[in-house]
């Protein structure tokens, strides 16, 4: 099921994360910058840790061979849907919100070994904003409604948003180095103490994609997590969803 509003960590223990890429997989082969997730997803599981990808249907289909890496180092795919929209509009515009999450369930189902599939928003936006002089979002999600009217979600559990992200695309922009991104990750991480950490194994824009460097960041960050005394859940593993499960 849908739910109006996003899961989050904040209820996890002090020092737990959960790591979470999203927009890929993309792949790029040698060790100049660009998107490299099955290298990742070997770096994480030989680091013992999993991690959650919401990968975009229609990058899925481009790597296709990923998908089943993912899933034997032992990662979690979740829908990131197919194009990436923003899907308040299209839901507002009476688009498919419905084959967004479709298209991609088909393409990542063969993978998906857990109860449940996770559902992830493209930019967080699952409820209309209220009309000044109020401010927030409106308390139900016209997605969640439109989704869960359509029967075909029952094992989904959503939006899984996050509670820390240093904008690695932002770095990759500018064409900053993993360092720089790095250092801000763990700044923030510090900052917020626990929770769920997004980060992006692809994009859909060019320029960023490019210059992306997502791998090397990891590679810097979780060794310092680790000596500092983080340690690393799943999503499974967020109060927020076992309270979901009794
Ligand atoms: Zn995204």
């Amino acid at each position: 099921m849908l739910f109006d509003r996003d899961i989050k960590g904040f209820d996890l223990p002090n020092k737990a994360l959960c790591l979470t890429f999203d927009d890929g997989p993309g792949e790029t082969a040698g060790d100049g910058p660009g998107p490299k997730t099955s290298r990742l997803a070997e770096y994480l599981w030989q680091e013992g840790i999993a991690a959650t990808f919401f990968v975009v249907g229609r990058h899925a289909e481009q790597f296709a061979q990923t998908l089943p890496r993912l899933a034997g180092y032992g990662h979690t795919i979740g829908n990131h849907t197919y194009s990436h929209p923003g899907l308040v509009a299209l839901a507002l515009a009476d688009g498919d919100v419905v084959g967004e999450i479709a298209r991609t369930d088909a393409i990542i189902r063969p993978y998906i070994r857990a109860d449940a599939v996770f559902l992830r928003a493209p930019y967080g936006n699952w409820r209309e904003t209220l009309p000044p002089p109020d401010c927030g979002d409106k308390a139900e999600s016209i997605v969640a409604n439109i989704l869960n009217i359509s029967g075909q979600f029952s094992d989904y559990i959503g939006p899984v948003n996050w509670d820390i992200s240093a904008c690695d695309y932002d770095f990759w922009r500018v064409g900053a180095s993993a360092e720089e991104a790095a250092a801000a990750y763990f700044q923030e991480i510090e900052r917020i103490g626990r929770g769920i950490v997004l980060m992006h194994d692809s994009s859909d824009e060019a320029a960023i994609r490019a210059q992306e460097r997502t791998y090397e960041l990891t590679r810097l960050l979780v060794p310092r997590l680790k000596a500092s005394g983080y340690r690393f859940a799943d999503l499974d593993d967020l109060p927020q969803v076992q309270a979901l499960r009794v």
